[in-house]
């Protein structure tokens, strides 16, 4: 059998209404600095439900945090929270604030900047306690040791991996995702749909993890319609799911399909989780054709086919599969390539996979 290593150092409070249990998992903590986005900590309700349980805390607020967090963002949040000692992170909201979190948390107790840690780097302290409590449904970064930066410099994306930055704990309440706008909610449910999807493809993939990311995908098809007509049940679901899919990648990594995604959202703001889609049928192809696991690519197939397929599971979002239609331009195919090449997620893609191979796959999407 092949061997198998798991650790996942989170405590996991998933369920609605659950936001009442943060006080009491934070007896140890006095000085807290809550990292967010400008309007969803309010919009999610998070921010009075927060407030109003930790009293007697001093809490330190950092609500600069954008989509796609950069390395600035990180050295000023990392700033406060050593000129204030606040001893614990807490990111609220959606895979931005909750990955700055992780970087502010890592920067608070290393000296430098985050993009020497992304070039390998070592972390030599532990980072500071991070809590993280999601807004979206998709990162799943509320269970994994990941966080996706940016360099406004380089105009480059990409993911960190420490298992010091996993959270302590996470509290993973879906009321506070009931707020999402329709994009957000598509975008993200699609996010973690990849991310089960691309775990199960994983050379990192086990018969163990396959179960957790089949799991994961079965429910998105299965509820994501219904979690955009704001059918509660349905949305809570996919709020479950994407912690489950996190799981998976905390196991088995993202692929080709995310690396591919992140000069889309660099080059043209397109987010995260619809950078995926737009691509996901192009990768399926890919790996239909050169990947060691076609058998397992079958067995995805066969769950789309139940919803008519994946292309027109995705239409039925409004999510556009060409390229060309979202903004896109042939002639920057090279420079997306260029920085697709560079990208860790590759080495676990099962598939041999050159620079003329991410030409042809981008080329194909126009
Ligand atoms: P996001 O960038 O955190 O937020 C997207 C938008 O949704 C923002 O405008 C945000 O508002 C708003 N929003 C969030 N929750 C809301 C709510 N409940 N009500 C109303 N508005 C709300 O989106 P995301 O897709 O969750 O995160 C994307 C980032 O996570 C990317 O950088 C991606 O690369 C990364 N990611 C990380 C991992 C990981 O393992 N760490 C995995 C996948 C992706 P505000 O701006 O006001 O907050
Ligand atoms: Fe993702």
């Amino acid at each position: 059998m092949k061997n198998l290593n798991f650790y996942l150092p989170t405590r996991v409070i998933f369920g609605k209404g659950r936001i009442s249990e943060l006080s009491e998992n934070l007896k140890d903590y006095k000085k807290i600095l809550i990292v967010s986005g400008k309007s969803s900590f309010k919009k999610s309700g998070a921010y009075d439900k927060i407030k109003a349980q930790l009293k007697d805390k001093k809490l330190v607020y950092f609500s600069d945090v954008k989509e796609n967090p950069d390395f600035p963002t990180l050295k000023k949040g990392s700033e406060i929270a050593r000129k204030e000692k606040v001893e614990l992170i807490m990111g609220v909201g959606g895979g931005s604030p909750m990955d700055a979190a992780k970087g502010i948390a890592l920067l608070s107790t290393n000296e430098g900047d985050m993009k020497d840690y992304m070039k390998g780097k070592e972390v030599k302290k532990r980072p500071l306690p991070i809590v993280c409590i999601p807004t979206t449904s998709g990162t799943g970064s509320e269970v994994t040791p990941y966080a996706v930066f940016t360099d406004p410099v380089s105009k480059d994306k990409g993911g960190f991996a420490n298992p010091g930055i996993f959270p302590i704990f996470s509290i993973i309440d879906p009321e506070l995702t009931y707020s999402m706008p329709d994009e957000v909610l598509i975008n993200t449910g699609i996010d973690a749909l990849t991310h089960a999807l691309e775990a199960y493809l994983s050379t990192k993939a086990t018969p163990f993890n396959d179960v957790i990311s089949i799991h994961a995908i079965e429910i998105i098809m299965g509820n994501l319609k219904d979690a955009l007509k704001r059918d509660k049940e349905a949305m809570d679901r996919i709020s479950y799911a994407s912690m489950i899919a996190g799981i998976a990648i905390t196991n088995a990594g993202t692929l080709l399909l995310h690396a591919m995604g992140y000069p889309l959202t660099v080059f043209h703001g397109i987010p995260h989780g619809k950078a995926n889609a737009i691509l996901l049928p192009a990768f399926l192809d890919f790996m239909r054709e050169n990947s060691s696991v076609k058998e397992k690519v079958e067995l995805l197939d066969g769950i789309f086919e139940e919803y008519g397929g994946i292309v027109k599971f995705l239409k039925e979002f409004n999510i556009s599969t060409r390229l060309s239609e979202n903004g896109i331009k042939e002639e920057e195919i090279k420079v997306f390539v260029e920085k697709t090449i560079t990208k860790k997620n590759l080495k676990i893609t099962p598939a041999k996979i050159t620079k003329e191979d991410l030409y042809e796959l981008y080329k194909g999407t126009f």
